[in-house]
């Protein structure tokens, strides 16, 4: 059971839309133990996103003083909007000896590797680019030359993989957010006798 397992900060990562946020959404209904971080950002919502759920919506004034008081863990700007991890939640949740979990995008990842080297970073990668630019066009939520800006950013992301720990293909929801719940509670590769 994962409120059993050893604390650990596991990063997913991986380029907009390769269906990030529904393998998380997927990962909180089998388990809703699994604690997920709860980004602050300076993007509008979406229609059906829940302030305090989705994300801490805030104004660029308070995104700065977030990181003026050393508040957030990392933070990066994305596509015009800025998006940071809340820093205490994240203590608390690992003080406590339970795993957490982020999704945020490469450059966040980097920051954490840099910050946190113990942490877990795994990369969320589509079955095949074709299918990555249908899934992004198919949410349909953003216009289409945001959509251009966030595919040219895909395309950098991509050729990141390598600097990851773990890949996992969404070509499957439901798999994908297996293997994600079994990577939150394995024991870290260097702590693991005759490795
Ligand atoms: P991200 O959070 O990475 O930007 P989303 O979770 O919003 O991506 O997913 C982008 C789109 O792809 C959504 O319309 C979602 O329903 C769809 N999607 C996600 N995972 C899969 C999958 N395994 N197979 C088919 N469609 C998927
Ligand atoms: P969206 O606008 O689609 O919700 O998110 C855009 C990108 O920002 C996604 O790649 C998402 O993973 C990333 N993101 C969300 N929260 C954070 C965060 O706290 N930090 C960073 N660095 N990226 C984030």
């Amino acid at each position: 059971m994962v409120s059993n397992a050893p604390a650990r900060l596991t990063v997913l990562s991986g380029p907009s839309g390769v269906g990030k946020g529904t393998v998380v959404a997927e990962v909180r209904r089998r388990h809703p133990d699994v604690w997920v971080s709860v980004s602050a950002t300076t993007r509008r919502p979406r229609p059906g996103e829940v302030d305090g759920v989705h994300y801490h919506f805030v104004e660029p004034a308070e995104f700065d003083r977030l990181i003026a008081t050393d508040g957030l863990l990392e933070w990066a700007e994305y596509a015009g909007n800025r998006y940071g991890t809340p820093m205490a939640p994240v203590r608390e949740r690992l003080a406590a000896g339970s795993p957490a979990l982020l999704e945020i995008e490469l450059q966040g990842a980097r920051q954490v590797r840099a910050r946190a080297p113990e942490a877990q970073l795994v990369f969320l990668a589509p079955p095949s680019w074709a299918e990555l630019v249908s899934r992004l066009a198919g949410r349909g939520s953003e216009p289409a030359a945001v959509q251009e800006a966030r595919l040219a950013i895909a395309q950098a992301e991509l050729d990141a993989a390598g600097e990851f720990d773990v890949v996992v293909v969404n070509d499957d929801v439901a798999r994908a957010a297996d293997e994600l719940v079994g990577l939150l509670t394995a024991p870290s590769p260097g702590l693991v006798p005759g490795e």
